[in-house]
């Protein structure tokens, strides 16, 4: 982990409508107490987000992000959800170019970058899922494909927006598997995030920024990969939908 507070978000996908999000919510007020030394960020269902507010009540250290948005700011788009709806239903965070977008809905890098500048024009702070699949990893091109799913992004921002990114690395073969990236995988793999950062925002900001790790992370996992140089939290799917789970993975890196 580098010097900045571990950040940890929660993916629920298509996972808890309302009743459930706030059960869930009731439940891990009691399992996680405020820290002001950490991050954590749930992304519910779009549709449950009012209700997730509403339980989590004064615990405003529980944030918010929204799943998906759409690249236009408004219009015939019938489904669709925008950036500034999320802000207005109290998102404060929006993933884009998570796996599950990339492959089931087609979101290239055009639309992952489209997707981010709605999020930064509505004042959210953009996660950016960049990972590479079992296919490229093993014909030698994770570096090839971890540039230039950053530089989409990357090369359509200004400079301060691209210090309001966190990056996720999110390994393909590793998301919703039960197989996580070795913590050592992890580290490489995020040295070339950073090293790519350090090109676009120099080496300081690169080395400020905050990148973390997505691939079935559990609570039996989280301590080897975030005591890694480099690795500053996780993005976590199934094991989120747990509160107890979850409530241990975001104690990871506290004092003992
Ligand atoms: C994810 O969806 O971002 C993810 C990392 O899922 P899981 O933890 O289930 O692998």
């Amino acid at each position: 982990m580098s010097a900045t507070r571990p950040y940890f978000g929660a993916n629920w996908k298509m996972h808890k409508g309302p009743s459930a999000a706030r059960a869930f919510v009731h439940a891990f007020r009691g399992l996680h107490p405020p820290s002001a030394d950490r991050t954590v960020v749930f992304f519910p269902p779009a549709l449950s987000i009012p209700a997730f507010l509403e339980e989590r009540g004064d615990r405003t250290d529980l944030g918010v992000g929204v799943q998906d948005v759409h690249q236009a700011a408004e219009g015939a788009h019938t489904g669709a959800v925008s950036a500034s709806m999320a802000a207005d239903a109290g998102a404060t965070w929006g993933l884009a170019g998570h796996s599950e977008r990339r492959r089931e809905f087609g979101d290239d890098d055009a639309l992952v970058s489209a997707k981010v500048l709605r999020l930064l024009e509505a004042g959210l702070r953009p996660v950016l899922c960049v990972g590479e699949t079992l296919e490229q990893r093993e014909a030698g091109r994770l570096e090839d494909v971890l540039r230039r799913q950053l530089r989409a992004v990357l090369d359509r921002l200004a400079d301060e927006d691209r210090s309001r990114l966190v990056i996720a690395y999110e390994p393909v073969w590793a998301i919703g598997t039960g197989r996580t990236a070795s913590p050592q995988d992890a580290a490489d793999a995020h040295a070339l995030v950073r090293a790519e950062l350090a090109e676009r925002v120099g080496e300081a900001r690169a080395t400020e920024a905050v990148v973390i790790y997505g691939g079935s992370v559990k609570p039996e996992n989280v301590q080897e990969l975030l005591a890694m140089p480099g690795i500053d939290g996780a993005l976590v799917g199934g094991a989120s939908l747990e509160p107890e789970a979850f409530a241990r993975i975001c104690a990871a890196g506290s004092p003992a």
